[in-house]
């Protein structure tokens, strides 16, 4: 069993300053009472002789106030021992509630792990203790997978009898004077000393530990189903010099490794590589890049033709964006876009992403739409709608040419929120489509009840099609699915003439794909359009919705 090491933290200054203190006052306390206890034996042996010779003798007191001294003596003896003990109580609480409060302020309460401020010094001393030794030390991050989601489901007490189940298991499995830690939220820190000679006990034990956190935690009448994602990092791979910068540096690296842990799809361990610092240097490159780009405009929108497959007629265009970064070059949206939404930029960028389209689609033919695609946090966001409309507004574009294309996952998101959203977009004449179809498990229910006017099939199937019997089978489907429904069908990813031609064999669709051409910048569509003579000719079209009809805020 593993045990919670602040007794071996370093020693705090407050609780020795206060033994300090509270041994002086014992000191003054015991000082009193030793000179009452002086004073009483020579006052005593005085007035003792004189009481003795009253008596014996028929003398007279020599001393009368002697009696009256010793009298005062006895109070100052009860006086001083009194306060002696007194004292002492008082010393001792103290004691025990700065001991309290010192163990307080390094554990977590909830689990009784250490946490976050302790788990350093901690893994600092057991660094410098396997030092001794010729061991080394592993050092483990965890988090639980999907700990939010279960405790949105089950609410708070469920969430904390995962935590602490979870962390009563990685105690009972870890060996002997392990540090395990709590570091917030679903994080959790663990340590132990190894034998570099059989390190191979530690992946054992992360078999182990796997299995034990995968048992079902029961509360409730609840069985509730918890994995987590591990990063794994040692002493053997910080080449830093005291024990307090490597403590430091191997928790950097577990926390690197459970990143990856939970890139490569959670439910795993991972070790630390020394590629992984590389790769964070990269991304935070990436992020300094993209708060920059942004305001100096280093994003654009490329375009992307589509068409009627039936008449090979162009409807309109795909707006996907691009990084035209000084430093990486063109960079694709499927680096760019997840990173924005990361650290909370996605808005921002959208925003002036479909600004541009819109300005660039004002010129097209009044026949031709634009599709804009939306992330799944924007749509979290209640203004959303408002926002829209209000680009719309300023760019005097009409609303039933935009079509927003949402991918099939933001339907697991909240699907309220989204049926709000929708509705209140579609009421203002906005055409919404759904992207990516066949790949995020919507059921026929959850179609039915959201007013989409399009699916997309997503290009896997498309682009597959001939090659996979499976995907003939679900395009099969899905247009099936688009006829009882009444809903047109758009296949994405046509990238031949060949699969041009199956695909026609399971019905009339709108498509779009490499055929077709790459996606191409503003400029380009200009060029194309005014060789087809669809770029508009005549005045901009009269406001189509005033700014006083932007809904509210959009709630769920
Ligand atoms: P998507 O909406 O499914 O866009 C279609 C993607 O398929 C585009 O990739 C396009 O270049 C690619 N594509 C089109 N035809 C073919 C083909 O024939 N073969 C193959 N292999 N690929 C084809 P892109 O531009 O890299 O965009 C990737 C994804 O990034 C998009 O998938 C979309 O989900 C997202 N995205 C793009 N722009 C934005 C944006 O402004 N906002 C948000 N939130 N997401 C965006
Ligand atoms: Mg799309
Ligand atoms: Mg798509």
């Amino acid at each position: 069993m593993a045990t919670a090491p602040f007794e071996k933290m370093p020693e705090d200054r407050a609780p020795a300053r206060s033994d300090e203190q509270g041994a002086t006052h014992d000191i003054v306390g015991l000082g009193i009472v030793v000179a009452a206890v002086l004073l009483f034996v020579a006052n005593g042996s005085a007035v003792l002789a004189d009481f003795l010779g009253t008596l014996l003798h028929g003398m007279p007191p020599h001393e009368p106030m002697l009696g009256t001294a010793l009298v005062l003596n006895i109070a100052l003896l009860l006086f001083g021992w009194r306060r002696y003990v007194d004292l002492t109580r008082e010393v001792g609480q103290r004691r025990e509630a700065e001991q309290t409060a010192h163990r307080l302020a390094q554990t977590d309460p909830l689990t009784n792990c250490l946490n976050r401020r302790s788990v350093g010094p901690a893994l600092e001393q057991m660094i410098r203790t396997a030092r001794t030794s010729g061991h080394e030390v592993v050092a483990m991050m965890m988090d639980v997978d999907n700990f939010k989601r279960s405790n949105d489901a089950h609410g708070h007490q469920a969430g904390d009898a995962i935590l602490v189940q979870t962390a009563s298991r990685i105690a009972e499995l870890l060996p002997e004077g392990s540090i395990i830690a709590r570091l917030g939220g679903d994080e959790f820190a663990f340590a132990a000393i190894f034998d570099p000679d059989h390190a191979e006990a530690i992946d054992r034990l992360m078999v182990r530990l796997n299995e034990s956190i995968a048992r079902p935690v029961h509360f409730e009448g609840l069985s509730l189903e918890v994995t987590a994602s591990i990063g794994l990092a040692t002493s053997c791979q910080a080449d830093a010099g005291d024990p307090g910068t490597m403590a430091e540096m191997i928790l950097h690296h577990a926390d690197l490794a459970m990143y990856q842990a939970k890139k490569a799809g959670r439910n795993r361990f991972c070790w630390f590589e020394q590629s992984m610092e590389h790769e964070l240097r990269f991304r935070s490159e990436l992020e300094r890049g993209i708060r920059e780009g942004i305001p100096a405009g280093e994003f654009v929108p490329f375009y992307e033709k589509q068409v009627d497959l039936d008449t090979g007629e162009l409807r309109g265009f795909e707006m996907l964006a691009r990084w035209c970064s000084p430093r990486h070059g063109l960079v694709s949206p499927e680096i760019f876009i997840p990173i924005a939404e990361e650290i909370g930029l996605i808005s921002d960028l959208s925003e002036n992403l479909i600004r541009q389209a819109l300005r660039d689609a004002r010129e097209w033919d009044p026949s031709l739409t634009l599709s804009v695609n939306i992330s799944p946090l924007q749509l979290r966001d209640p203004w959303f709608a408002q926002k829209l409309l209000k680009l719309l507004v300023e760019a005097n574009f009409p609303p039933h040419r935009l079509d927003i294309e949402i991918t099939e996952t933001c339907l697991h998101e909240n699907i309220g929120v989204v049926r709000t959203l929708i509705t209140s977009l579609k009421n203002q004449g906005i055409r919404i489509s759904l992207d990516d179809f066949g790949t995020g498990y919507s059921s026929l229910a959850q179609l039915r009840t959201l007013p989409f006017d399009q699916i997309k099939i997503d290009r896997f199937f498309v682009s597959t099609l001939g090659k996979n019997k499976d995907s003939g089978t679900i395009i099969e489907a899905i247009s099936s699915l688009g006829k009882g429904m009444d809903l047109p069908i758009t296949a994405e990813g046509i990238e031949s003439p060949e699969v041009l031609e199956e695909l026609r064999k399971y019905g009339s669709f709108k498509g779009q794909g490499f055929l077709y051409g790459q996606p191409i910048n503003a400029t380009a569509v200009r060029a194309l359009l005014t060789e087809k003579k669809l770029l508009k000719t005549h005045q901009p079209d009269a406001l189509h919705c005033a700014p006083e009809t932007l809904p509210r805020a959009a709630t769920a």
